[in-house]
């Protein structure tokens, strides 16, 4: 029997429930999810990459079958590094589609053996995205409704000055 497994690409600066809600809906329908943050040259994030890792860690340690990556490259070569055929990503609303038709072209081209799945954002979360929650955090209102504590704890210490 073949395990399956699948890649949850992105930035997670920070994760939110919308990531949290992809990330469980996704888990017992692959055995095995591998959440990858990109490490992206271009956008230096307000959390470093180990920051990162280490709130999605705490906020996927109750599933088992999830494991938190960091990578440097092409999302293809880190599918073909694990052996995974397939990449998730969630969608919100149409102004997301473009982009990631264009991503998951460029995928594709490179190699068609990996396949992207979409799944859409449940609508309690579909207003949630990291940088909105960021913009909130800045101005000290509350984000407790949209990332778990120990994310807002986290927003709060960033945005303490
Ligand atoms: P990226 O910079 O690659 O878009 P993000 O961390 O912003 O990385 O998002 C990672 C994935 O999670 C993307 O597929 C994005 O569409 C999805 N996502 C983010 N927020 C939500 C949400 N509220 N509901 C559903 N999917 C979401």
């Amino acid at each position: 029997m073949t395990t399956t497994k699948a890649v949850i690409p992105g930035s997670f600066d920070p994760i939110t429930f919308g990531h949290l809600d992809i990330i469980e809906r996704s888990t017992d329908r692959f055995d095995e999810i591998h959440i990858c943050v990109l490490k992206n040259s271009s956008k230096a994030g307000t959390f470093s990459v180990d920051e990162r890792m280490a709130l999605i860690e705490e906020s996927v340690k109750g599933l088992d079958n999830v494991t938190v990556h960091a990578f440097s490259g092409l999302l293809v070569d880190f599918c073909d590094e694990i052996g995974a055929q397939t990449i998730i990503r969630g969608l919100r609303a149409v102004s997301d589609f473009e982009y990631e038709l264009r991503l998951t072209s460029m995928n594709k081209k490179l190699n068609s053996d990996v396949e992207t799945l979409y799944m859409m954002t449940s609508t309690n979360y579909s207003f949630i995205s990291s940088s909105v929650v960021k913009e909130v955090a800045a101005y000290k209102a509350d984000v407790s409704d949209f990332v778990p504590e120990h994310v807002a704890k986290a927003l709060n210490e960033k945005f303490k000055k």
